[in-house]
């Protein structure tokens, strides 16, 4: 086993002890609380490496890249959680299991239309603005309730929840009534679509997992904790 191999094993361990600790002092059920592999930048060596520790999940944001990957290792399981580009949305409908990063009706549309009809159908995610950031794409709480009357009936794709990426936060309180307000927004639309499974809520990352976890994060998407900082100018 290579060195950097095991410093991966070691570091997927540690995160799944934050993990495993958050359950029991939030009271969740770790059955409930799934780990997403965030490996953007990252090596195919490295992927290969977490996967060999037991990881199943892979959260990429960059479409060329991820699709390199991918071809490399079908068996694994994709996770498409980067800006969508309309005219990017094929391979994204053809290539993974779940999108996290759903920001328009539009896009949900062309990945329904797109999805190829002898995969299952593909798992989405509502992003959420949930600071109501103008910089941030996303959906406000607010044209939710619309957008999922619309989505909720394409075919070939299924309606699972919702994703955030909120403002970075130092406080825990603070962090956790953001994620909290996420939570109040699933129970809504689940209340409100009792023929949906809304039971998705993909939020938290390497430095506010704890908090998401506590207000009922399903997905937690860890990057850096996982493989180190990022070096984007080594990308091409
Ligand atoms: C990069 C990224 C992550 C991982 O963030 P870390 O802070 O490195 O854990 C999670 N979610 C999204 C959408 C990302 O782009």
């Amino acid at each position: 086993m290579t060195a950097r191999t095991q410093q991966l094993q070691h570091s997927r361990q540690q995160v799944q002890q934050r993990i495993q600790n958050a359950c029991i002092d939030g009271k969740r059920n770790p059955d409930e609380v799934n780990l997403l592999a965030v490996s953007k930048t990252k090596p195919f060596t490295d992927i290969l490496a977490m996967a060999q520790a037991g990881q199943q999940d892979f959260g990429e944001n960059y479409l060329q890249e991820a699709l390199d990957k991918i071809t490399q290792a079908p068996q694994l399981t994709w996770h498409f959680i980067g800006p969508i580009q309309s005219n990017k949305t094929r391979p994204i409908a053809e290539n993974f299991a779940w999108v996290h990063s759903v920001d328009r009706v539009k896009i949900a549309r062309r990945l329904s239309e797109q999805r190829p009809t002898d995969l299952p159908p593909l798992k989405i995610l509502l992003a959420v603005n949930i600071d109501q950031e103008t910089s941030k794409s996303g959906f406000t709480p607010q044209e939710l309730h619309d957008a999922v009357a619309e989505i909720s009936h394409l075919p070939n794709i299924t309606l699972r929840g919702l994703m955030t990426i909120p403002k970075a936060r130092d406080d825990f309180s603070e962090q956790r009534a953001v994620f909290a307000k996420m939570k109040h927004l699933l129970d809504k639309l689940q209340q409100q679509n009792p023929q949906l499974q809304l039971d998705q809520l993909s939020m938290g990352m390497s430095g506010d997992l704890e908090a998401a976890i506590f207000e009922g994060a399903t997905w937690v998407r860890i990057g850096t904790d996982l493989f180190g900082a990022r070096n984007y100018s080594l990308q091409t």
